[in-house]
């Protein structure tokens, strides 16, 4: 029972990752890289069948096809796991849009996480995050470090943010309560999870511009 509930959670994290990649950001550059490859190597095998001395060429695109086919994957694995993770805490779908290896890191990002309000006024449902950390958040909790935790606590508050709250103040707030609840949701203990929210409130939290910090904001029972 355990392990087929643990299996179609993998089909539904895969799914997401798929559908995700595809409603979010139609294709992106290695996945489109991985179809041509595997195109030409197709064509290649088709001509080399037929007599033509293509047989090597194919082979080499198969190869880059199957390399650039794994580096898509695995970035929309990691999606898929920080936006399960953020979407059980924040209680609405939460699509994690990590900044795409290599081509994506050409761009310029605003800030560690971002987003958009629709035109409408209401927060849209992607957030999107700096390559860093996604990686960062993604290593956590096997890398028990700052740097890791900091990033757990951006990717709450983009869900914060996806939740439908624009002001910094009240979102980082909420991230501030929260955060422990997602890094428990990518693996840890809940004393470790608390412990490293309550170094965040007191080490990272007061060092905010006065844009994020509002009133103050305290954890309850702490
Ligand atoms: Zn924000």
């Amino acid at each position: 029972m355990a392990e087929q509930l643990r299996t179609s959670r993998r089909i539904d994290a895969m799914g997401s990752a798929v559908t995700g990649a595809w409603h979010h950001r139609t294709m992106t550059v290695w996945a489109v890289l991985a179809l041509g490859f595997a195109a030409a190597f197709v064509a290649a095998m088709v001509a080399a069948a037929r007599g033509r001395s293509t047989k090597f060429v194919g082979s080499i695109a198969g190869l880059i096809a199957l390399a650039c086919g794994w580096v898509w994957w695995s970035d929309a694995r990691m999606e898929a796991r920080l936006s399960e993770a953020a979407s059980a805490v924040a209680g609405v779908q939460v699509h994690v849009d990590c900044q795409e290896p290599f081509f994506g890191e050409w761009m310029p990002t605003r800030g560690a996480g971002r987003v958009d309000a629709r035109d409408d006024g209401s927060m849209d449902d992607v957030a999107h995050l700096d390559r860093k950390i996604c990686t960062a958040a993604a290593s956590w909790p096997e890398d028990d470090t700052d740097d890791a935790y900091t990033a757990v606590h951006v990717l709450t508050h983009e869900a914060g943010h996806v939740r439908g709250e624009a002001n910094e103040a009240a979102t980082e707030c909420w991230a501030v309560q929260n955060s422990a609840r997602v890094a428990e949701a990518l693996g840890a203990s809940r004393p470790r999870s608390e412990r490293r929210a309550q170094w965040y409130l007191r080490a990272v939290f007061p060092r905010m511009s006065s844009t994020y910090r509002g009133d103050g904001c305290t954890i309850s029972g702490s």
